[in-house]
């Protein structure tokens, strides 16, 4: 059953507060110093860990350091430099676009609204809300393949669409914890909430959750 608007505020914001205690203020793990190496790294991370991905970029934006340079790169030499990313002719392809839409609609500059990035080639809500929140300190909640496992788990929501995950959190918490927030719950996705085998037992959130109420195991309070 969905939980109620008011039951599913309370319970977020339990998690919010419980995680915050474990995980603090968090910040994106890709390397970056500006708006379009963030929006390149992500690119780049996709079915790819950050670690890898920062040992890619410094030559890369080295190589290309701007949209034009991205833009009017040769393919061949963007899908080299970024190989071992995995994935690579997709994501070459992605990069190059994404850069020719910044180039030919924002004068190369990453635009700060979702609006704006979402209307670049192959940037969709999850991208744009990781640069919203990290980039440019604006309230943005990306809901990746975590953040949909672990809210469906505890109860807080019900669905498997990320825009409706994402409404649904935005609705009943306040804006200021939304980017946070989301660092959070794929923290406790990666190391505790995991796809297969979660460590319910030892999960601080296990009082609160759902799913492992229905186990029907002993809660740790
Ligand atoms: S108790 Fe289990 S299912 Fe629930 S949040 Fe923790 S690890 Fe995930």
């Amino acid at each position: 059953m969905k939980p109620g608007r008011k039951k599913r505020g309370e319970l977020l914001l339990e998690v919010n507060r419980i995680l915050y205690d474990k995980y603090g203020d968090c910040h994106c793990s890709l390397d970056y110093k500006n708006p379009l190496q963030l929006l390149v790294a992500v690119i780049l991370s996709a079915q790819c860990t950050d670690v890898r991905v920062n040992k890619i970029t410094p030559e890369l934006f080295k190589k290309f350091p701007d949209a034009v340079s991205l833009a009017e790169s040769d393919i061949t030499e963007l899908e080299e430099a970024i190989k071992s990313a995995g994935l690579f002719r997709n994501k070459a392809k992605s990069i190059k676009k994404a850069a020719s839409s910044l180039v030919s609609k924002f004068n190369g500059i990453v635009p700060d609204t979702m609006e704006g990035l979402t209307s670049l080639a192959g940037v969709g809500r999850k991208t744009a809300n990781v640069i919203l929140g990290d980039a440019f300190g604006i309230p943005g909640l990306p809901v990746d393949t975590h953040v949909k496992r672990v809210l469906n788990r505890i109860g807080a929501v019900k669905s498997d669409n990320a825009e409706k995950i994402e409404a649904m959190v935005n609705e009943v918490v306040p804006p200021e914890y939304w980017t946070n927030l989301s660092h959070m719950v794929i923290l406790h996705g990666r190391e505790t909430c995991k796809a297969r085998n979660p460590d319910c037992d030892d999960c601080i959130l296990n009082h609160i959750c759902a799913f492992y109420a229905s186990s029907g195991r002993k809660r740790n309070n």
